[in-house]
């Protein structure tokens, strides 16, 4: 429902409005109140120029968090401000009549939001964006509104039963260290940047209180276990267990202080996210006790063993790759009595460890990775071939992501079962969004592409959910507008995704077809098939295989070299014998034997099955994510990172704006700033009100008023909306009586 309640008028005309006059003023007198403009549609005119400079003077001024209409801008300050974020700020906001009266803060989104599911007759779930770059604050937003539900929300009954380390929401808090240790990894652009999307589904009862918590994620970066850019790490947890192990867990876990590891690359930066201490206990306290914990570190330690094992290349075909003998960990002896076998092995160390440590019987490791089994034949006979060692390297690296990937996932599942509430302890959610912000690097693959991809298919979801359908709604309410231009994002995801033909389609085409095929066939493929899509670029200058997508946030261009290969993610179906045969009690659980075996199979020849690919689960499991924000009602949290080296007081101007216009903010002000800022349903609004109609002064409306003669009508068809005007007009006139009312003791 959109009426004009107070007198504000929609602009029309694009033009100044009257009243803002004197911030225009102030702003062309030298911006002396520039930084104090808390809201950017009250920055005049709306341009990308002029949005910068209040952004920028809000933060020379340490105001971080700006509203941009239905959005808010929050600027990392790269610089710990413990008084913005304390709970008894918290409990302020918590408190305020009108939160969005006060300074614009995260805690004013997560309040709005939490009223919204409250005041409402018919619980709507919401949800809360959070987007932004690598680096801007997206992780450190959530967990602060997580932080905040946990003080507003809590509940009373786990106050009396619980200590306090076992309070659902100190259980729901802990999940982020957790989550963080093994899914977060310092990188060029974040010492803490989140290699895997999270869904967080904060579950409250009745009485609004938290009762539990699911988590969703979404595509690990898994190849980082194995490999690393330069410059950057691996997940936190390596270095966590290398730093913190005591002198007894190192003895266990075969990790000699000092020790070189291949995947632990840039050991000696010390990051504040390096802290054992804090991963451990939070596991602890969310059930996972030191028995298992220790299984888990010592599987780690058996995956950094087995990145050291290199294999020499053979010169006859026939012979497998050996392992050569590895200078990088000082010999087990001088360090230790060791626990290897005592017998003479000619094996390398690092594969005697990785063994030992994963439970694994030495040769079979191995010859596993340096051998490939093919099935052929009508009798499906087995045929032995030695992998050349390239091939041994990748089996190698493809086996340590596998664990990865499993003890990952396994780890959300047990998190979720500690933290999750019977179904009929909750009723409502408000879900978090942390996804990593949209990608462009010098060298782009599969990854990029999943990564802007979901970036894409957000950035419809705000543009559906807000801009399009507060645009069409005044157009239906009549009301004069005058249309904002903004950026439809659906060309774009029709060549990524669409049907029948996408960049998304051929590349798995060419997976399901299981022909060799090179690089420079695959851009030719895409370039002849797409040539029509105007999202579609191909710079010629360029001497790799690539095609370039031109995304709401910018050109991209992709590398099509390995595309294919990662998008099917083979993983031989040796890999997968050789852990079920592990006697490890973590890897049995992760791999067990029964024949449903989940794993993705390495297609032989003619698969009959249709493959799985990267991008299909990935798409599904987007797809099945946009249901659920399409189910609510969401808000949204723009991050802006205000420099690339991570520095407080530093404001860059050009960084700034490639963000603001990545995200599209200045039409979303025009559209905030020309609009209502208040949207509610009839019904909602009725019940809401009716309650005033009591107190109603008689000189409001006269007996023939038509809500008055009729009652309270169920109001939801159109032909009655103009009902709702005189109920309007009364409500304003009945406010003072209300609040005098309300003052008389
Ligand atoms: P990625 O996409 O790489 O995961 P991100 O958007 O999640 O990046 P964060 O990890 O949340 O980025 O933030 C990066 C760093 O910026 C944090 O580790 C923290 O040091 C700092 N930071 C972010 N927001 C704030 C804040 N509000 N106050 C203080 N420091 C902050
Ligand atoms: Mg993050």
């Amino acid at each position: 429902m959109l009426q004009q309640v107070n007198g504000h008028n929609p602009r029309s005309d694009g033009q100044a409005r009257e009243y803002l006059r004197e911030d225009l003023q102030e702003f062309l007198d030298g911006e002396v109140l520039l930084y104090q403009l808390d809201d950017l549609t009250r920055v005049n005119p709306v341009t990308l120029e002029t949005v910068l400079r209040c952004l920028q003077a809000r933060y020379m001024a340490d105001r971080f968090y700006t509203n941009a209409g239905c959005t808010l801008v929050a600027l990392n300050p790269f610089k710990p401000i413990p008084q913005l974020y304390s709970p008894e700020l918290m409990r302020e906001y918590h408190a305020a009549p009108q939160p969005q009266k006060l300074k614009p803060h995260v805690f004013t989104v997560g309040e709005q939001t939490y009223r919204n599911v409250k005041s409402l007759i018919e619980p709507v779930n919401q949800s809360i964006v959070v987007s932004g770059e690598s680096g801007a604050g997206k992780t450190w937003t959530s967990r602060c509104l997580m932080k905040f539900y946990a003080v507003v929300a809590a509940s009373p009954a786990s106050w009396e039963t619980h200590k306090i380390a076992e309070r659902i929401e100190q259980r729901i808090l802990n999940s982020n260290p957790v989550m963080e240790a093994f899914g977060n990894a310092c990188t060029l652009r974040n010492n803490n940047s989140s290699r895997f999307g999270k869904f967080i589904q904060l579950q409250l009862n009745r009485a609004q209180q938290m009762t539990g918590a699911a988590v969703q994620t979404y595509l690990l970066e898994k190849t980082r276990v194995a490999c690393q850019a330069s410059s950057e790490r691996n997940f936190h947890i390596f270095y966590q267990i290398c730093k913190g192990a005591s002198e007894d867990e190192r003895l266990q876990w075969h990790l000699p202080e000092g020790a070189a590891f291949s995947w632990l690359p840039n050991p000696e930066r010390s990051l504040e996210e390096d802290c054992f201490e804090v991963t451990r206990e939070a596991m602890l306290h969310l059930g996972i006790d030191t028995p298992t914990q220790n299984n888990i570190f010592k599987v780690l330690a058996g995956l950094l063993h087995l990145g050291n094992i290199q294999f020499a290349a053979s010169e006859d075909e026939a012979q497998p790759c050996q392992p050569m003998d590895d200078a990088k960990l000082p010999h087990e002896e001088d360090w230790m009595e060791s626990d290897l076998p005592k017998e003479d092995s000619p094996l390398p160390g690092s594969v005697r460890t990785a063994s030992l440590l994963l439970g694994l019987p030495e040769d079979v490791l191995l010859e596993t990775v340096q051998i490939r089994t093919i099935r052929a034949g009508r009798q499906q006979q087995v045929f032995r071939k030695p992998c050349p060692r390239a091939e041994c390297d990748t089996r190698r690296d493809c086996l340590a992501k596998l664990i990865y990937a499993r003890l990952f996932d396994w780890l959300v599942s047990v998190i979720n079962s500690s933290i999750c509430a019977d179904t009929d302890s909750w009723t409502t959610f408000i879900g978090l969004l942390d996804v990593y912000g949209f990608e462009s690097f010098p060298d782009n693959s599969l990854e990029q592409l999943c990564i802007n991809y979901a970036n894409e298919k957000l950035q419809q979801h705000f543009v559906a959910h807000y801009l399009r359908a507060q645009q069409e709604e005044y157009a239906v309410e009549g009301l004069e507008w005058s249309f904002v231009n903004y950026q439809d994002n659906q060309a774009c995801l029709d060549l990524i995704e669409g049907s029948p033909i996408s960049i998304c389609s051929l590349i798995n085409e060419e997976c399901r077809l299981n022909r060799p095929s090179s690089a420079a066939q695959l851009q030719t493929r895409i370039e002849t098939a797409l040539a029509g899509s105007p999202c579609l670029g191909h710079n010629k200058l360029s001497r790799e295989p690539s095609f370039i997508v031109v995304h709401y946030a910018g050109p991209v261009r992709y590398h099509t070299a390995g595309l294919v290969e990662k998008n099917k993610d083979p993983v031989p179906p040796e890999l997968t014998r050789l852990l079920q045969q592990s006697q490890d009690p973590l890897l049995m659980g992760l791999f067990p034997t029964n024949p449903k075996e989940k794993t993705q199979e390495e297609p032989s020849g003619q698969s009959r099955n249709p493959v799985l690919t990267v991008v299909s689960k990935f798409k599904a499991s987007l797809e099945q994510l946009l249901q659920v924000l399409h189910s609510t009602t969401p808000h949204y949290i723009r991050c802006i990172k205000p420099n690339s080296q991570g520095q407080a007081q530093t404001f860059v101007q050009e960084e700034v704006l490639s963000q603001l216009e990545a995200c599209g903010l200045v039409e979303t002000i025009h559209i905030s700033a020309a609009g209502f800022p208040i949207r509610i349903s009839h019904q909602n609004f009725v019940e809401r009100y009716k309650l005033l109609r009591r107190l109603r002064p008689h000189t409001s409306s006269g007996p023939h008023s038509p809500y008055t003669a009729k009652g309270l009508p169920e109001w939801c068809p159109h032909s009655e909306e103009a009902m709702l005007e005189p109920l309007i007009q009364d409500i304003l006139h009945t406010l003072p009586v209300l609040t005098q009312a309300a003052a008389t003791p």
